[in-house]
């Protein structure tokens, strides 16, 4: 698909003090307000939950790039204008997304230039354009001339809406987790198993959709019987973590595909992040380790005594069903493996093995299958992404150069060569930060920040404007 692109006679920028929405005050949102603010364009920034709210939520998990990577020299000029005697880490420090949060980004949000913008509490539940719907053949400038409505929530429910020159969707993907069930679907009972837990004390603390602290409570691991299931750099720390804290007990781990391979999670060739080599490393160390050839084998180990700690993982494994036993505070799990068949090379009389599936009881889940992009926000919007991966049509050139360079995918590398890459059909309009990404959980901070830079060349009309680059930063 080709991007109605702006050009020097159609171009889409507006001088200041035109207005933006950033959609998340989450790190990349807080960034992209602050570039606009900075060129005295009035910003609204919008969360729907406090700054940097899902950052909050995985908060006690290390980070795998240092300081130097989690922040702009603009944002730390900033803080460190209101605040001279602020602290910030150093910039090879390897911090966790608490400190991320408390050195970095909460300063960030309080300084003058943010403060007045912020609108925590704030849920943003469409954007449109304010004559045009998506099917409208409007097109280029007479599509892009259209200011932007977003309608919100705030903190009491009550509905609201404005209209804006320029729209940055920076809400991510965290709160869009994948379904729990084979194929990426949901699990039968899922939903019904969420919804639950909101009244169930009990079940929500044994039910963790975000990585759990095992040293939180450490009793309420101790002998526990813990489904894990997903194949997300998240699911790996936490099975690392669990053998690392938690001494007696058993944890599962399905897997959604063949672990065969000795790397499960491909290590990045030379990687220049210690901590990601680390983690991948030990990921496929363990997964090579603890590999079971089938559940009925997991499931005659289950039978001995949990005296000890066992870690059983299986490929090609999902959760197909899941409940809730409140009398015996207890999940019970169906659970499938399944046998990859190669058709290509299967004989024509080949028949194909029927699935395993087997019925096991959990004190704890843990879900961290990944997430996935909600397009419900802007489905009034033309926002075109690739079908596999759902990140940005227009980014993709530049991701799938970036994975048949040396660096063999290494998304922490990019260099967004082109801003061009920005761009949608709407214009004005901007997805930046993880949600630009889409499914593909190898977003870096640093290729945020990139981002932000080339849609504010557009927003500017300067094609060279570099704000990190250009101002004088002490
Ligand atoms: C465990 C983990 C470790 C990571 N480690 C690193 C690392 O080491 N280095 C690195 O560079 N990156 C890392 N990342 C990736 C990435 O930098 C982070 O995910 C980062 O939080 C993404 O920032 P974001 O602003 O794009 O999105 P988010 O942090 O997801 O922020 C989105 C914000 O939008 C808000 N929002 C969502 N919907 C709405 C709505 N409808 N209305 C209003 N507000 C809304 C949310 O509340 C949230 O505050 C890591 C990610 C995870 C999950």
């Amino acid at each position: 698909m080709t991007l109605a692109a702006p050009h020097p006679d159609h171009p889409i920028s507006l001088e200041s003090p035109a207005t933006i929405a950033v959609i998340g005050a989450g790190p990349i949102g807080l960034e992209a307000a602050l570039y606009g603010r900075f060129l005295g364009y009035e910003v609204t920034v919008f969360d729907r939950g406090p700054v940097a709210a899902n950052v909050q939520q995985w908060q006690h998990l290390p980070l795998l790039t240092p300081f130097h990577d989690l922040h702009s020299r603009l944002g730390r000029y900033a803080i460190t204008t209101q605040n001279p005697q602020h602290e910030f880490p150093g910039p090879e420090d390897c911090i966790s997304g608490q400190q991320w949060r408390q050195s970095y980004l909460l300063p960030l949000a309080e300084t003058d230039l943010l403060a007045a913008s912020l609108r925590s509490q704030h849920r943003v539940v469409a954007v449109s354009r304010c004559h045009y719907p998506k099917h409208h053949p409007a097109t280029g400038p007479r599509r892009w001339q259209d200011g932007f409505l977003v309608t919100w929530e705030d903190e009491q429910g009550m509905p609201h809406s404005d209209t804006f020159d320029f729209v940055l969707d920076a809400s991510g993907t965290f709160q869009h987790p994948q379904g729990w069930g084979p194929g990426g679907g949901p699990a039968l009972g899922q939903d019904a198993l969420v919804a639950q837990a909101q009244r169930d004390a009990r079940l929500a603390a044994a039910l963790h959709t975000v990585a759990p602290d095992f040293t939180r409570e450490p009793t309420a691991w101790h002998d526990a019987r813990v489904l894990l299931i997903g194949d997300s750099l998240i699911a790996a720390h936490t099975a690392l973590e669990w053998r690392r804290q938690v001494k007696a007990g058993q944890l599962c781990w399905l897997l959604p595909q063949n672990i065969q391979s000795p790397q499960t999670f491909p290590v990045v060739p030379a990687d220049p992040l210690p901590a990601r080599h680390r983690l991948l490393t030990a990921a496929n160390e363990l997964i090579d380790q603890q590999r079971l050839e089938s559940l009925a084998q997991a499931i005659a180990e289950r039978a001995e005594s949990t005296a000890a700690q066992r870690l059983q993982v299986l490929g090609n494994a999902n959760l197909t069903s899941i409940t809730w036993d409140p009398e015996r505070g207890l999940f019970h799990a169906q659970l499938l493996q399944w046998t990859e068949v190669d058709w290509e090379a299967a004989p024509d009389d080949f028949e194909e093995p029927d699935d395993e599936a087997v019925a096991c009881d959990f004190d704890h889940v843990i879900i961290a299958v990944g997430h996935r992009v909600d397009e419900a926000l802007t489905q009034e919007l033309q926002v075109p992404r690739c079908p596999h991966s759902e990140c940005m049509l227009g980014l993709l050139p530049e991701l799938q150069q970036a994975d048949a360079g040396p660096a063999g995918g290494d998304r922490f590398r990019l260099k967004l060569a082109d801003p061009q890459s920005q761009l949608t059909p709407e214009g004005r309009l901007f997805v930046l930060g993880a949600k630009s990404f889409g499914r593909q959980p190898n977003y870096f901070h640093r290729v945020g920040l990139q981002q932000v830079r080339d849609a504010f060349r557009w927003i500017v009309g300067r094609h060279n404007l570099d704000l990190e680059e250009s101002i004088a930063i002490r």
